[in-house]
């Protein structure tokens, strides 16, 4: 998912409209804006079919988001409002909780009550019962008491709050925008509306936007920094940048480790867009085999309810071969990432279908082996292919010549090299943080 907030910023309705634009590929199923006055828009699908024009609400401080897997009614759209003694609060949360059902059944044995099945919802009733009177206090001790995955915003009467768990899982950042503060998941998103002085908040610590006053910081908990490395790999845009390194410059280094780990050799290399543009183009560096444009992406399918319900014609009406690139060629594919299989099986298929001679397969990072419980897609990662074959299995899976991946230890080895310490990579090595 991805979460916007504005403090202080005319016409906050518009300006976290464009800050959750530049954060649509973090989610596409819903989209969601609180403006101050706890005034909401809410619907399904994407932000420029729900947050339009002509349902401007006027006010100088935001919360907004943008939700990525599936829920049930609009009641479940991010932000949540509420009504507390302590004042009335929105939330947006990305992440997940990672003991959800535990903290659920807490609260309602003491007599609590949910009106939607997320996990998020939890951090309204801790703020309402946390034995505080002052909200500040209350939202302090909330986020003390819950491990992990989350970067929240909340938009409370007198302040506006952007916090980071203390893994740091999830990213956030924050910047001036004229007399104003603005909050985005991603630095790129904050950049991208004309934002200044931006900085990346720390995790275990909550940042207090109030009015008259600069941004107050306040640590809840130890920082012990496991930043979701495939953030790095898929999911942020590639001119986002965490720890202050680019993403764009890790994937291309992952590439070009993947060349020097396996060494395959071919006639071009194919990227599979977008995701797997960088790490192409690291792997043709390193190998200085030409990279050359041989699947076309088709940029304006994306909207599920136009969509087959069948992955594999999604793909096939996405992504096509051009055999003016491929014809007789030995050809390598560079993805990011293989989760469930389905893109790769179909797009080797394609591939040799347009007349490659040899079809091999490169993936700049691990093999996906375990699911995530920290807020990416965990449906898709159930079927994870990886964790039920070997790499012969999987290869015959998908349906190429060669299949390689980029080992752990290199994997690893990237983020260190470049500066990037306290990664979680448990989807690929089963370590988890939390
Ligand atoms: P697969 O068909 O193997 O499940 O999908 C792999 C492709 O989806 C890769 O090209 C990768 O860029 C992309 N991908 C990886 N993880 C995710 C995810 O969590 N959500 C979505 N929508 N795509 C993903
Ligand atoms: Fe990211 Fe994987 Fe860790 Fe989940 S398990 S936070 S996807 S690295
Ligand atoms: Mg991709």
């Amino acid at each position: 998912c991805g979460i916007a907030g504005t403090w202080n910023v005319e016409d906050s309705y518009n300006v976290v409209h464009d800050l959750l634009l530049a954060l649509q590929h973090r989610g596409q199923q819903s989209a969601g804006i609180v403006v101050n006055g706890f005034k909401s828009i809410k619907g399904e699908g994407l932000v420029e079919n729900v947050i339009t024009d002509e349902k401007f609400i006027p006010g100088s401080c935001a919360i907004g988001h943008v939700r990525y897997s599936t829920y049930g009614s609009i009641d479940e759209i991010q932000p949540l409002i509420a009504h507390t003694f302590k004042g009335r609060v929105a939330l947006a949360h990305n992440g997940n909780i990672v003991d959800a059902d535990e903290r659920r059944k807490f609260v309602m044995e003491n007599g609590g009550i949910f009106s939607t099945t997320l996990d998020s919802e939890i951090f309204i009733h801790y703020f309402s019962i946390a034995p505080y009177r002052s909200p500040k206090d209350s939202l302090q001790w909330t986020l003390s008491r819950i491990k992990a995955a989350y970067s929240i915003v909340m938009l409370h009467d007198t302040f506006l709050a952007a916090a980071r768990d203390t893994f740091g899982i999830r990213p956030l950042f924050y910047g001036k925008f004229n007399n104003g503060y603005v909050v985005a998941s991603e630095d790129s998103a904050l950049s991208s509306i004309g934002c200044t002085d931006i900085i990346e908040i720390e995790p275990g610590s909550i940042v207090f936007f109030t009015d008259g006053n600069s941004p107050e910081i306040i640590y809840f908990g130890q920082r012990n920094d496991r930043f979701c490395s495939f953030e790095f790999v898929y999911f942020a845009r590639p001119d986002s940048n965490f720890y202050g390194v680019n993403v764009h410059e890790i994937r291309k280094k992952l590439g070009m480790k993947l060349f020097e780990e396996h060494k395959v050799i071919g006639d071009v290399i194919v990227p599979v867009l977008d995701s797997g543009f960088s790490g192409a183009l690291g792997y043709s560096t390193a190998s200085k085999i030409p990279i050359d444009y041989g699947l076309i992406r088709n940029h304006y399918i994306g909207r599920s309810f136009i969509m087959p319900k069948n992955r594999q014609d999604i793909v096939r009406r996405k992504l096509s071969p051009l055999s003016s690139v491929v014809q007789d060629k030995e050809v390598i594919l560079i993805d990011d990432s293989i989760v469930r299989g389905t893109t790769m099986k179909v797009i080797v298929e394609m591939v040799r279908e347009a007349g490659a001679k040899k079809v091999y397969v490169g993936i700049h990072s691990p093999a996906v082996v375990g699911p995530c419980n920290y807020g990416i897609d965990t449906s898709r990662r159930s079927e994870l292919i990886a964790s039920q074959r070997d790499i012969e299995n999987l290869k015959a899976y998908v349906g190429a010549d060669k299949l390689f991946y980029l080992s752990v230890e290199n994997y690893k080895k990237v983020f260190e090299e470049s500066g990037v310490k306290g990664i979680c990579m448990g989807c690929f090595d089963l370590n988890y943080p939390a």
